[in-house]
């Protein structure tokens, strides 16, 4: 289940699935992402509060590079830079590590020991991103795929994301059973990204009860989340943040 709570007096999301990990998904006023002279002096001051609030230096509160790839890297200490990256797993307690967000799908995840965060816009998703995050840390890292738990948060949902033919098809080539995922209206296609990673995850064998899914849709909760789409290519973002 998600839950708003107030860390140093700003709203952030949290979902009760990730009981143990520190996280949140930021909102508009505890931005920390943005190119937007407007937001910026809130932006870096959120940061700052957030590194206080998790007991942190300013420089070990990192992100990578996104760019709508399916590179997923590991999170290490002393460095802060991840070019084409879109998921990183944090395995040390000095480091806090987000990604962003406006419109694209978050994720989540955390086994009791390590956690990830990865952005699965419709390429990710396409290139099943949640997916291969969930790989590496089984892989490398020994995690128990049946105690990973994952929080799939606010994005462009069922309601309002229609896209073309072209990307529904590469969607629903990444699950055996797509039944559900999609619809027409009106002649339009919409494809529910949110249950398409679930169902991907689902399929590669996370349990169903450990991943929880956001209500919100960044277009229609337009006034705590941002839109690239309804906001016309805003450089806003709201954030998916962990701390060990
Ligand atoms: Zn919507």
């Amino acid at each position: 289940m998600f839950y708003f709570e107030k860390i140093k007096g700003k709203k952030v999301l949290k979902s009760s699935i990730l009981e143990g990990l520190n996280h949140f998904f930021t909102t508009r006023e505890s931005i920390i992402k943005t190119k937007d002279s407007d937001y910026e002096k809130l932006a870096q001051d959120n940061r700052g509060l957030f590194c206080e609030y998790f007991g942190i230096e300013k420089g070990k509160l990192i992100y990578p590079s996104q760019t709508h790839t399916s590179n997923v890297d590991v999170a290490q200490i002393d460095k802060s830079a991840y070019p084409d990256t879109d998921g990183l797993i944090l395995t040390n307690k000095e480091q806090a590590v987000f990604l962003n967000f406006a419109d694209c799908t978050p994720l989540i995840f955390y086994d009791g020991k390590i956690a990830a965060v990865s952005h699965a816009g419709w390429r990710g998703t396409a290139g099943m991103i949640g997916v291969k995050t969930v790989e590496k840390m089984v892989d490398e890292f020994s995690s128990d795929i049946k105690n990973i738990k994952c929080a799939i948060g606010p994005a462009i949902s069922f309601c309002c994301y229609n896209v073309g033919e072209e990307v529904l098809s590469q969607l629903i080539a990444t699950v055996k059973d797509s039944s559900g995922l999609y619809e027409i209206r009106n002649g339009e296609i919409f494809v529910d990204l949110k249950n398409i990673n679930k169902r991907q995850l689902v399929e590669f064998g996370l349990k169903e009860e450990n991943i929880d899914i956001c209500p919100y849709c960044t277009v229609c909760n337009n006034d705590l989340f941002f839109s690239y789409r309804k906001e016309n290519g805003t450089t806003n973002r709201h954030s998916a943040v962990i701390k060990l």
